[in-house]
């Protein structure tokens, strides 16, 4: 190559004329000086982002995408941050929307929802040992509804001695952080988990809201690091690293289907499959969910919570999604 043709290249560095191809060189003063092309919109960033986690991207109308790979379907919204895998609703860090002119995830939803969503991970738990963190307790009675006189706490250590019976009886060494009307500060609850060497995690409580019309279930997974939490506003996020979040694949499908499984069981409304930094959750040394199930301040739901039949069919619904998730991950630890 010669150096004019070097010039020609938009170079006259002595290196970059040396290591181009002579191919490249040649062809350029054909080329017409023209702007790059956009790329069609199906090879746009949701669809390049679908393709590395081998699923596919569809566009169903102006404002909504679908990534499909296998049985799971997810459904993004323009400038939303609500979508919904599976006809479950679920949460992202950032709106889903345009990126350099083209519909896409963040760099953050991508690797910490799309990948775990579209792909779930194996992994295997470390033992079959469950604990169960009944919310609250002694002084700290939780969410209240003085009408009914109802107390999360009572209803959190119901739940979870329901969920107690059904796991032993499936064969799991079962813990609770606290098995009686007492106060566990939080950091001593995970203290427990990580002493019992549980292979899952699971805390139970109920909701309260000013709102009274609020009702209906969310679950909670550790929010992954540098992400936003669901209730943070954009305020960036957290680029702490806890414990909890070495387990940021699994917690997200134990969080998945234990919230699709409640939703479809107890037929409540679905506030969500989210993230926060739950004290509880953070410093975990394995994976962990925080489930809320149902509202103490609204008036129906409240009534609802009440019955010993609702409690149960909960018990029952946690029991039978924490089964799924840890017995292919269990391999022959019993405990
Ligand atoms: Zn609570």
């Amino acid at each position: 190559m010669d150096s004019e043709k070097g010039v020609e290249l938009g170079t006259n560095l002595e290196s970059e004329r040396i290591v181009l191809p002579a191919r490249v060189v040649e062809a350029k003063p054909k080329v017409p000086a023209v702007e790059p092309k956009p790329e069609p919109p199906l090879l746009g960033a949701i669809a390049k982002q679908a393709k590395l986690v081998g699923a596919v991207a569809k566009r169903v109308d102006e404002e909504r995408w679908q990534v499909i790979r296998g049985d799971r379907v997810l459904n993004l919204t323009d400038k939303s941050r609500k979508a919904e895998l599976d006809e479950t609703v679920l949460f992202l860090s950032e709106p889903f929307s345009r990126r350099k002119g083209f519909f896409g995830l963040s760099d953050s939803d991508f690797e910490n929802t799309l990948i775990p969503a579209m792909a779930p991970v194996v992994g295997s738990l470390r033992s079959g040992v469950i604990v169960i963190d009944p919310g609250h307790g002694g002084s700290e009675k939780g969410a209240v509804n003085d009408s009914l006189g109802l107390l999360e706490k009572d209803l959190n250590l119901d739940v979870s001695l329901r969920l107690q019976t059904l796991l032993k009886d499936l064969g799991y060494k079962v813990v609770l952080t606290r098995y009686d009307d007492r106060l566990v500060p939080l950091e001593e609850r995970s203290r427990i988990a990580n002493h019992s060497n549980a292979g899952v995690f699971v805390s139970v409580h109920f909701n309260a809201a000013l709102n009274s019309e609020a009702m209906g279930l969310e679950t909670y997974i550790l929010t992954s690091i540098g992400a936003l939490s669901t209730n943070d506003l954009n305020t960036g996020g957290d680029a702490q690293v806890w414990p909890g979040n070495a387990f940021d694949s699994l917690n997200f499908e134990l969080g998945f289907r234990t919230h699709k499984g409640l939703i479809e069981d107890l037929q409540r409304v679905d506030r969500g499959f989210k993230r926060a930094r739950f004290k509880v959750l953070k410093g975990l040394e394995c994976p962990g969910i925080l489930v809320e199930c149902g509202f103490v301040s609204h008036s129906k739901e409240a009534l609802l919570l009440n019955t010993p039949v609702y409690r149960q069919k909960l018990a029952e619904s946690l029991a039978r999604s924490l089964d799924d998730f840890a017995k292919p991950r269990r391999g022959d630890k019993s405990s």
